[in-house]
């Protein structure tokens, strides 16, 4: 079985994470920037972590044998704060790069002004550079967010399926779907998406244009979220045509409109930038 997790946060994982990945069937992951947990204060702390998705964390991905791409933006919390909106003018230089292969993620948490500006203007600078957009929708008063969320979509200049709609659940799954946008779903233990329901919104809604994620950060989170799908969806009775589809090909077609998708592992460099994961000595 190969997966492929279009939604993980790497930087907040160890290396066991990656190891059990791999033994899981994990062979690619797309790691979109997000809120750190900790306010930032500058943009230059972007630009830094930014590096380390294009540079260390691919790195890292290439010890355990599994492909790493980023998506770059300025995340909808920290567009509230003035103090970090000046990223969105230094996009344009990182949005070149070979690994990013989206914009995001971008989106909605609290439905502010300030939110409204930096969605529309992510949503143009993906057009602007004929990327895919991977788009949060807000984890309260979620139907109406997702409402708003389509609608901008629909004014920006971004083609619906350039857009993945992610977080979604049983009562925005539809709406997304009708939008004619990718549906991501992202799976947590305890709260929100469990294994189960997916497998039942896959029953009722088809495998087309969706996506399974685990979206594990430095939060409640399991990485292991989208073999554990996989293995619902087969005892559920879906084939393993049907496991490849949704944690393999819809995941490579969405992300592969960038045209910059680099599926094969390279065998790993020893060294990135002097530094390497082993300890001193070894
Ligand atoms: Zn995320």
């Amino acid at each position: 079985m190969r997966i492929f997790d279009p939604h993980i946060h790497m930087t907040s994982r160890t290396t066991d994470d990656y190891q059990a990945m791999y033994d899981a069937g994990v062979r690619a992951l797309v790691e979109p920037s997000f809120w750190l947990g900790q306010p930032r204060t500058s943009p230059a702390s972007f630009y830094d972590y930014f590096d380390a998705l294009l540079g260390w964390e691919p790195f890292r991905a290439s010890q355990y044998g599994i492909a790493h791409h980023c998506t770059l933006a300025l995340n909808p919390k920290e567009a509230n704060d003035p103090r970090c909106t000046p990223v969105l003018d230094a996009l344009p230089r990182y949005l070149v790069k070979d690994s990013v292969v989206a914009v995001g993620e971008i989106g909605y948490d609290s439905m502010t002004p300030a939110e409204d500006h930096a969605l529309a203007a992510q949503l143009q600078l993906a057009a602007d550079h004929g990327l895919p957009a991977l788009v949060h929708t807000p984890h309260r008063d979620k139907l109406a967010g997702l409402h708003r969320t389509i609608d901008v979509i629909r004014e920006s200049n971004l083609p619906p399926e350039f857009v993945l709609l992610d977080h979604l659940n049983e009562t925005t799954v539809k709406a997304a779907t009708d939008s004619g946008c990718w549906a991501g779903f992202s799976i947590y233990p305890d709260t929100k998406m469990d294994e189960d329901r997916m497998v039942t919104i896959l029953k009722n809604h088809g495998t087309e244009k969706m996506l399974v994620n685990s979206a594990a950060d430095w939060g409640k989170s399991d990485p292991l979220k989208t073999r554990k799908v996989a293995d619902a969806m087969l005892k559920a009775g879906f084939t393993e045509d049907d496991v490849d589809q949704v944690l393999w090909r819809n995941p490579v077609a969405f992300y592969g409109q960038s045209g910059r998708l680099q599926l094969d592992t390279p065998a790993p460099d020893a060294l990135h930038e002097g530094n390497s994961i082993l300890r001193g000595g070894e």
